[in-house]
């Protein structure tokens, strides 16, 4: 499971959540990741990443495995990243929809034109159709893709070895949710193009917004979950893709209502998962901080009261991934006069708490700009109010993530 910590001093909280959910029996592998657009933000760079990592295992003395994802990286911003991480989520996203050359199209047809039919593939109900013109389709639009993550996963595998890193290639920030059948040709392409490839993140149906529950159709989404697992399965048996390849879910935290419909069908099928709830760890130091003294209190409603002025400023980098109506976020005099228990609830994700307001959360998921302005202002106040921090770090990322997907 990924975890993200902007400001880099939850490492230790965060990995007791695993050691926890290691003594209850749930196995899960953490993975710590911050994308190239957070360590802009902050100002920070990918060895802090590592840095972080490392030493929350030293100090908790964790003997599992544990990775460093260099989250949604390109071609042009990958170097960095290839000293310190050993987990390489590569996004071409940008790609999709962008043609390919003509022969490579048609190579990649003429390739795959024994699949065209009906398919019948073991954990999907109905059959397949696969048509030569859907083969090209597809081709057109994610061959370029494909072929960009090829680059990239070379020019990694150049400098580290393939085989002491995993690849990831994401598809989710995109405007379209794939099809089975989509999942399938990509998958093939990826196989073509010699990436070993151990997880893989569609775009899923519904939306995904940063630190709030899926909204959408759950119904849809446990279908084509399942359905995606199988062709997962499937790619593995036929194209010769790595045995543990998985399905990757981005925006993956506080998506409560699909929690249930995942843990069911990975239990079902024994399939792994990587799920990433990087973000919201920010949320919970806010939390902290109201609830751990008077001047943590003070300094985060500081933090709202400048969100509400520079609403535009901070949403514009994540205007697909949030949804927040304005008229429901409360005025600055509002907030001033809570004490911590009111700004607590407002922002921990509960959602039968009426105090819950999923507006504010969002406006605060993507103010970490402001917080990283502060600078030491904002660190020095999580040092000092680090055990109430701490315990809502742990408490989310084992409570409300890894018991309900894994347990
Ligand atoms: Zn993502």
């Amino acid at each position: 499971m990924g975890v993200g910590d902007r400001f880099g001093q939850q490492g230790e909280a965060q990995l007791s959540a695993f050691e926890e959910a290691r003594r209850r029996g749930i196995e899960v592998v953490p993975v710590w990741n911050k994308s190239n657009r957070e360590h802009k933000t902050v100002g920070t760079g990918p060895e802090s990443v590592r840095r972080e990592a490392d030493e929350a295992v030293r100090v908790r003395g964790w003997q599992g495995s544990y990775y460093v994802d260099a989250d949604h990286i390109a071609l042009d911003s990958v170097d960095p990243y290839i000293p310190h991480s050993d987990f390489f989520t590569i996004d071409v996203a940008a790609y999709i929809g962008q043609a390919a050359p003509p022969d490579a199209v048609r190579a990649f047809t003429d390739k795959h034109a024994q699949r065209v039919g009906t398919l019948q593939i073991p954990g999907i109900d109905e059959p397949l159709d696969v048509s030569a013109a859907r083969i090209e389709q597809i081709a057109d639009t994610f061959l370029l893709a494909v072929q960009e993550a090829g680059k990239i996963y070379r020019r990694i595998a150049e400098q580290k070895g393939a085989e002491n890193c995993i690849f990831e290639v994401s598809l989710d920030e995109t405007e379209k949710p794939q099809t089975p059948v989509d999942m399938l040709f990509i998958l093939a392409a990826i196989a073509d193009e010699g990436i070993p490839i151990q997880t893989i993140a569609p775009k899923f149906t519904g939306r995904f917004n940063k630190g709030v529950d899926y909204v959408g159709d759950v119904e849809q989404f446990a279908k084509e979950f399942e359905q995606d697992l199988a062709v997962v399965a499937y790619a593995i048996q036929e194209l010769g893709l790595p045995d543990n390849l998985k399905l990757s879910v981005h925006s993956g935290s506080d998506k409560f209502s699909i929690f249930e419909p995942i843990r069911q069908a990975i239990n079902k099928t024994g399939a792994g998962l990587h799920i990433k709830t990087a973000g919201t760890t920010w949320l919970e130091e806010l939390i902290g901080l109201s609830l751990g003294s008077t001047e943590g209190l003070e300094l985060a409603k500081q933090v709202y009261v400048q969100a509400l002025d520079r609403f535009d400023e901070l949403v514009e980098p994540y205007t697909s991934v949030i949804d927040i109506n304005r008229e429901r976020l409360p005025s600055a005099t509002a907030v001033n006069a809570w004490n911590g228990e009111q700004f607590a609830a407002a922002l921990r994700h509960v959602p039968s708490d009426p105090q819950f307001n999923p507006d504010l959360r969002q406006l605060l998921h993507v103010g970490y700009k402001i917080a990283a302005e502060m600078g030491e202002g904002y660190l020095g106040m999580v040092r000092r109010n680090a055990a109430a921090v701490a315990e809502n770090v742990t408490e989310n990322i084992l409570e409300r993530h890894l018991l309900r997907i894994f347990g």
